[in-house]
């Protein structure tokens, strides 16, 4: 059986302080786990966190789509890879939201980070719009195929994560039916894709916590979570980690 993989992303939260307090109390709490676990904090804070990380591996939240050059701001993946980074997001719901990113971009996103050893953890996921439409198995499919397409037989080195956006630090959580309905569906696309799609790790994102982690993580197709406001507090996604475990 895989290895489940709980990955904070902290989002654009942390401090110096906050960070290591944090960091020390989650390390301390992690002896028993054998699930894997990361944080993917902010950019600013890769090189403190790469040296107080322990055993949980370092993520980013955001790569480049270029190699290197005038992309003022940017980050590239051997940047990452340098500092001694493993996981990093690309097309989170905020910044294809906010950001206008799109599939095409984080496919190419993708690309780039496999090319420089990192693992991406490719999100997808629908709007509430788009479900009560009934369109959500269209969105993620058509959002997992613009990366399938562009990464061929690397697919399998790959993690996705299913964070329905209506699920994101709302408090709403999809109910682990809803949520290993469409990782059923992922999985499907994954496999038509590569014969090594059964090791990809699914996780799913979207106000998992503490209370709710158990029951989603014990569903087939979930292979473990991309938590944010959990993740913030050592004791809660020290228990989302146990229920992994
Ligand atoms: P919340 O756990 O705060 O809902 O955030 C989920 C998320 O977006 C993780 O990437």
């Amino acid at each position: 059986m895989k290895k489940k993989l709980i990955a904070g992303n902290w989002k654009m939260n942390g401090g110096l302080a906050a960070n290591e307090a944090l960091l020390g109390a989650v390390a301390a709490g992690l002896s028993e786990a054998c699930a894997d676990v990361a944080v993917c904090v902010p950019s600013p804070y890769l090189a403190q966190v790469a040296g107080l990380r322990g055993p949980v591996a370092l993520g980013a939240q955001d790569v480049s789509a270029h190699e290197s050059g005038a992309y003022t701001g940017e980050v590239s993946a051997a940047m990452l890879r340098e500092l001694g980074v493993q996981y990093v997001i690309v097309g989170h719901s905020e910044r294809r939201q906010y950001h206008g990113e799109t599939d095409e971009q984080v496919a190419q996103k993708a690309q780039r980070a496999l090319a420089a050893g990192l693992v991406p953890i490719v999100c997808v996921g629908e709007t509430l719009a788009q479900r009560e439409a009934g369109e959500t198995e269209l969105v993620v499919r058509r959002q997992l195929a613009a990366v399938i397409h562009l990464n061929g037989h690397c697919i399998s080195e790959i993690v996705v994560a299913y964070e329905p956006v209506w699920a994101i630090g709302t408090g709403k959580t999809a109910s682990p039916e809803q949520a290993q309905a469409v990782h059923a569906v992922l999985r499907a696309q994954l496999q038509a894709a590569s014969a090594k799609a059964d090791r990809i790790r699914l996780l799913y994102g979207g106000s998992m916590n503490a209370a709710n982690a158990a029951e989603l993580l014990a569903q087939p197709d979930i292979d473990g979570g991309l938590i944010g406001g959990a993740s913030l507090k050592a004791p809660d996604f020290l228990t989302i980690v146990a229920a992994a475990s």
